[in-house]
C-alpha cells in the first residue's frame, strides 16, 4: 500500500523536511527552514524544478512547522493534512534504550527527553519537533529514527572507554557512535548493488561530510565506529578536531583559563579543516587554497586523509579483512581527490582504484585487479527514515486488521 511520509530533521535553529511516497521512494517535495528564532528566517520549498523561498520572521519551531504545513496546502502539494500518513523524525541520541527506530508513544517521548542529558543540543529540539507534528497531525503515526541505534550492536570491547568503571555504569559514558542511519542505508545498498548478501560482507563505510565518521560493518552489524560519546571524536572533520590527546584540554583550561563551554566551542567549531588550514571548513575551499599553493591547506587535506587511512587500518584488523570500502557524504560522494588520497598505496590489501572511474564517481571505482571493491554511494537518510516509518509505524494497525 502506497503511503505519504514526512521525514523531519529538526536542528537547533533549523528544520529540514522531505515528503515522500513509499514504497516507491518518490520525493513529492523537500525543504528547509533556517534561522528559526530570528526576524530574517528563510523558508525554502522545492518541488521538482520549482522552488519557493521567502525570508520572514519565524519565532519558533512550532511556527516553522505550521508554516511548512500551510505551504504544502497552499502550493497544492497535498490536498489536506490527512494526506500525510506518517511522520519520521531523525533523533540524535537513543542511548542504550533504543536499539532500533521506535514508534512514538508517551513513554518513548519521555525517554528521548531524558536522553537530553547525553545530547543536550539535539534531543530537546528533536523531542519538540515530535510534539509539534504530533499535535498538528494527530492521525499520523510517528517514528523516531536514532543516529545511534545502528551502533548498538557494538560489543563492550568496542564501546567501553578505559576510564573508572562508574563513569559507564552510573553516567552512561561510552562510545555510542552517530551517522548510523547513513551507514546502514549505504551498506544495504552496497550489498544490493554487489548482488551479495550483506551477511557475507566485511565493509568499512566512510561517511565524509562536514561531520565525518567511519563504521566497520560485519555481516550487516556495526562492530565499530569512529564517533564516540559525542560526534566530536574519531577522524578530522570540517570544524571538529576528531581524536586528540585528552590531556590537551585540562592543559588549555589551566594555561588559558578556558571554560568547558569555550573548550567545547574550540573543539567543535574552530578545529578540523578550518583550524589547520585557517581558510575554511569546506573541503572544496581547502582544495582550492591548496592548489593555489597554501601549505596549511595542503597539510589539512593530508591530515584529513591520513586519519581516515589509520581508522580504515584499524577496522581491517578488527574485521579480519575487508571486502568493500564505501564512500558517502558530500566529500565521499564527490571528491575524487579525497578518495584517491585515502586509497593510495593499498595494493598490499588487494585494493586499487581505477583512476578514471574514480574521477567521475562511478558506483564502483576499483580497478579490474582489485580484490577489494570500492564503492561510491549517495546517502539518503530521509528515505531510510521514511522506510522505517513504513516498517514500524503501521504494524499495529495491520495487526488490528488481521
Ligand atoms: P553535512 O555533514 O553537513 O551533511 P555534506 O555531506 O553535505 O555535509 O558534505 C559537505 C562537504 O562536502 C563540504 O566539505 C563540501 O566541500 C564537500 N563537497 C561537496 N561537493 C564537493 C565536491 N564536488 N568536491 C569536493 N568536496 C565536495
Amino acid at each position: 500500500m502506497s503511503r505519504t511520509i514526512m521525514a523531519v530533521n529538526a536542528g537547533s535553529s533549523s528544520l529540514k523536511f522531505q515528503l515522500l511516497v513509499l514504497p516507491a521512494g518518490t520525493v513529492l517535495c523537500q525543504g528547509l527552514i533556517e534561522r528559526i528564532g530570528l526576524s530574517d528566517a528563510v523558508f525554502t520549498l522545492r518541488q521538482g524544478e520549482q522552488k519557493w523561498q521567502e525570508t520572514r520572521a519565524i519565532a519558533s519551531h512550532h511556527e516553522a512547522a505550521s508554516l511548512l504545513l500551510e505551504k504544502l496546502l497552499e502550493h497544492q502539494i497535498i490536498a489536506s493534512l490527512s494526506a500525510i500518513d506518517g511522520v519520521g523524525h531523525r533523533v540524535a541520541h537513543g542511548g542504550e534504550a533504543f536499539k532500533d527506530s521506535a514508534l512514538i508513544t508517551d513513554e518513548a517521548l519521555a525517554e528521548i527527553e531524558r536522553l537530553a542529558e547525553l545530547a543536550p543540543l539535539h534531543n530537546p529540539v528533536n523531542a519538540a519537533g515530535i510534539r509539534i507534528f504530533r499535535q498538528a497531525l494527530p492521525h499520523a503515526p510517528a517514528v523516531a529514527v536514532f543516529d545511534t541505534a545502528f551502533h548498538q550492536t557494538l560489543d563492550q570491547g568496542a564501546f567501553v572507554y578505559p576510564l573508572p568503571w562508574r563513569y559507564y555504569a552510573e553516567m552512561g559514558i561510552r562510545r555510542y557512535g552517530f551517522h548510523g542511519t547513513s551507514h546502514k542505508y549505504v551498506s544495504h545498498l552496497l550489498a544490493e548493488k554487489l548482488g551479495v548478501p550483506l551477511s557475507a560482507l566485511r565493509v568499512v563505510s566512510c561517511h565524509l561530510g562536514n561531520g565525518s565518521s567511519l563504521c566497520a560493518i560485519k555481516g550487516g552489524r556495526s562492530v565499530n565506529t569512529s564517533m564516540g560519546f559525542t560526534p566530536q571524536s574519531g577522524v578530522m572533520m570540517g570544524t571538529r578536531s576528531g581524536d586528540i590527546d585528552p590531556s590537551i584540554l585540562p592543559w588549555m583550561a589551566l594555561r588559558e583559563g578556558q571554560t568547558p563551554q569555550q573548550l567545547n566551542a574550540l573543539l567543535n567549531n574552530e578545529s578540523g579543516l578550518l583550524g589547520v588550514s585557517g581558510v575554511s571548513h569546506d573541503y572544496r575551499d581547502v582544495e582550492q587554497a591548496a592548489d593555489a599553493g597554501n601549505p596549511r591547506a595542503a597539510l589539512a587535506l593530508s591530515l584529513f586523509a591520513e586519519r581516515i587511512r589509520a581508522t580504515i587500518g584499524q577496522y581491517v584488523m578488527q574485521l579480519g579483512g575487508i571486502d568493500a570500502l564505501l564512500f558517502t557524504g558530500g566529500i565521499g560522494e564527490n571528491s575524487a581527490r579525497a578518495r584517491e588520497a585515502i586509497c593510495r598505496d593499498l595494493h598490499f590489501l588487494g585494493l586499487e582504484l581505477d583512476e578514471e572511474k574514480n574521477q567521475y564517481s562511478a558506483t564502483f571505482i576499483q580497478s579490474e585487479r582489485s580484490i577489494v571493491k570500492v564503492a561510491v554511494i549517495n546517502t539518503n537518510e530521509e528515505l531510510m527514515i521514511a522506510r522505517d516509518v513504513m516498517r514500524i509505524g503501521f504494524v499495529q494497525a495491520t495487526e488490528e486488521v488481521q
